[in-house]
């Protein structure tokens, strides 16, 4: 494989690996199974370590065994390619989410360009809830405009709210 394809491979796993993480936060992460681990991610974290930490855990073995596989298994160059771009991806992902929106290592990065602020300020709406539901902002390079974002928030609130209304009501009524 040539360098120059080698490299739109990479660049496409990056890319895919945005939707994947996207599909995997949403859908899987706070499901109720998911929830199960990502839920220490949305407390207050005691020591270094939380058990959400785990999912970056599992996700770093398939990338192991691509660049193993490539370099060593004879599986081909696409592998490698492959392997490195979810490497890549767990890198950025872990400098902006956890080092920059959550302050695990010390920095002095301030966000000043509007995309950096803008996904900066979106993981952080993700965090105003801290429920399994009714969160906004699944994604971590890519957020929607941060104004979408709050009045999703502030409609979601509403209907937990109304649903929390109804299920009193529901409850009050069966005790009549
Ligand atoms: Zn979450
Ligand atoms: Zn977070």
């Amino acid at each position: 494989m040539s360098w120059l394809a080698g490299m739109m491979l990479f660049t496409a796993t990056v890319l895919v690996m945005e939707g994947f993480a996207y599909v995997l936060h949403r859908w899987v992460m706070h499901s109720r199974l998911g929830w199960a681990w990502h839920e220490s991610h949305h407390r207050e974290r005691e020591g270094w370590f939380e058990r959400n930490d785990l999912y970056a855990v599992v996700f770093a073995l398939p990338s192991i065994l691509l660049i193993w596989g490539g370099l060593n298994g004879g599986w081909g160059d696409w592998a490698t390619w492959t392997g490195a771009g979810v490497a890549f991806y767990g890198v950025i992902y872990f400098g902006f989410h956890d080092v920059i929106v959550h302050g695990r290592l010390p920095h002095r990065i301030v966000p000043r360009s509007t995309y950096f602020k803008r996904i900066v300020q979106a993981h952080k709406l993700h965090h105003a809830v801290e429920s399994r539901d009714g969160a906004v902002s699944y994604g971590f390079l890519y957020a929607p405009p941060v104004d979408a974002l709050k009045q999703a928030l502030k409609r979601s609130a509403e209907a937990r709210v109304r649903a929390a209304k109804g299920a009193s009501t529901d409850r009050s009524e069966t005790r009549v």
